[in-house]
């Protein structure tokens, strides 16, 4: 068996979703488990509408829940124009999903009250609606093939809204849910994202999680290969809305695709490399506009060279320094400070230290002003906004040539706040100006990447 994800954007109208059924079309011997993404925008929009709805904007909300309605609609009817009886039961699942989501909205705006279990409720509706209209085209054009609901499969403990995935259970239960849906079928598809709890309530992985779900699915059914399908020719040398010339990467370890994504690049959920890790499952990124392109293979560490492979970033993020003069020569302050970020479940991303002086990065998270608060308590505590953080990733790329050389000229003249190196070698970060990070990514790119043989 094959997972084969697309996301937003290659299920993002007609034309897409076409693309991504003559795809699947072209792989049946290998029974492929579809998992497919909200329709592009459309999760943007239910966030919206979640946080509308709590603002108690009746007229906004219902606006924007006709205009959801309206565009799955559309797309239902492009694609089962000539299908007869297969139309009016799409155009029925998608009313009963919108009316549901309604209901839910309508609710939450009365009382002006957002739970977690409506917001997961809310925003797993895209999921849903595509995964409908799409289950019906590909039934449409001959490919035969079962629905299943992955809240079934998928479950979470932990925060509702960015689910921690059970992965006993998951193992469990997922065979047996593919191999029934498999029966008498050519293909499963199921949604992206959305879980629920042991107890069956509602629960979603987190932004982006789609990917995360296919890796999930992989590891449980011992996948052949994991395939993300998106709208960018594979794992690229940075992002290639932000940086120039960056250049196709054909095959990558895991260990680095999990840093990058852990380190700011959207290509990949950061979470979806260790299901795959478990099974040494290898994932494809391939590009849903361009399917001739072999994109990228992320695979076991031993296939992969050692070097620089990316430049990732993330663009706000806050510097804390923590100064004490008690540090020096005391034993227990390191713990004392962390255990506050522990206690407010606040992640640090980066950490460097000196006699009397612990600095800090953690990015968009909340209970940072509790931390802050905590921490004066017993130290001096600085908090740098508008700073961003780049990151440089590749197997042992410390040791490799005169890469750190060729950084430290590209940052020249910039101001550098903060510098750390992952012991794991396979990292190496610093913290600059938001206001240069555009600059300072592309000059790093180009110093690291052009002069490459
Ligand atoms: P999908 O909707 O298919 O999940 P995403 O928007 O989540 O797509 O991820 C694809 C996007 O990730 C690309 O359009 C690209 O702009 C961005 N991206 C960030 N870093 C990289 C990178 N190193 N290589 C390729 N794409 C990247
Ligand atoms: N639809 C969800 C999101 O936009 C999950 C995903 O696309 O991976 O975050
Ligand atoms: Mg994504």
């Amino acid at each position: 068996m094959i997972l084969m994800k697309f996301g937003g954007t290659s299920v993002a109208n007609s034309e897409a979703i076409q693309r991504a059924i003559s795809i699947i079309g072209s792989k049946l011997d290998e029974r492929p488990i579809v998992v497919v993404s909200a329709m592009s925008k459309v999760t943007d929009m239910l966030y919206r509408i979640a946080d509308m709805a709590a603002a108690q904007d009746e007229a906004q909300t219902s606006l924007l829940l006709e205009q959801l309605r309206e565009r799955h609609i559309t797309v239902a009817s492009e694609l089962l124009a000539n299908s007869g009886h297969m139309l009016n039961e799409a155009i029925s699942e998608i009313n009963n999903i919108c009316d549901y989501l309604e209901k839910v909205v309508t609710s939450v705006c009365a009382l002006g009250e957002l739970s977690a279990r409506s917001k997961a409720i809310i925003i797993s509706r895209g999921e849903n609606l595509s995964s409908t209209i799409i289950y019906h085209a590909m039934n449409a054009s001959g490919i035969d093939t079962e629905l299943i609901d992955a809240r079934q499969m998928i479950i979470t403990s932990g925060d509702t809204l960015i689910g921690d995935p059970i992965f006993d259970e998951i193992n469990n239960r997922v065979p047996g849910i593919i191999e029934k849906g498999y029966k008498g079928m050519k293909a499963v598809i199921t949604q992206g994202f959305i879980s629920s709890t042991i107890d069956g309530e509602p629960s979603v992985l987190g932004r982006g999680g789609s990917d995360y779900t296919a890796s999930l699915i992989g590891m449980a059914v011992d996948a052949k290969r994991i395939e993300i399908w998106t709208d960018v020719d594979g794992v690229r040398t940075a992002d290639p809305r932000r940086v120039e010339g960056t250049k196709c990467l054909d095959k990558i370890s895991f260990e680095e695709a999990a840093e990058m994504a852990h380190f700011g690049a959207k290509v990949l959920h950061p979470l979806t490399i260790e299901p795959a890790i478990n099974k040494n499952i290898p994932i494809l990124v391939l590009n849903s506009t361009n399917p001739q392109h072999p994109g990228t293979s992320i695979m076991g560490n031993d296939a992969i060279a050692d070097g620089v492979k990316a430049v990732s970033w993330k663009e706000d993020i806050l510097l804390i320094n923590i100064f004490s003069p008690k540090m020096i020569n005391a034993t227990g302050f390191v713990q004392k400070v962390f255990k506050v970020f522990r206690d407010y479940n606040v992640s640090v991303d980066l950490i460097s230290t000196s006699e009397a002086n612990i600095s800090v990065t953690v990015a968009g998270q909340q209970n940072v002003d509790q931390v802050v608060e905590h921490l004066s308590q017993f130290a001096e505590v600085h908090v740098f906004t508008d700073k961003s953080q780049v990151s440089i990733i590749g197997k042992n790329v410390i040791n490799y040539g005169d890469v750190l050389q060729r950084l430290m000229n590209a940052l020249k003249g910039n101001n550098l706040y903060m510098i750390s190196q992952g012991a794991s070698n396979i990292n190496i970060s610093f913290v600059v100006d938001r206001i240069d990070l555009t600059a300072i990514v592309n000059t790093i790119h180009s110093n690291l990447f052009a002069q490459q043989s």
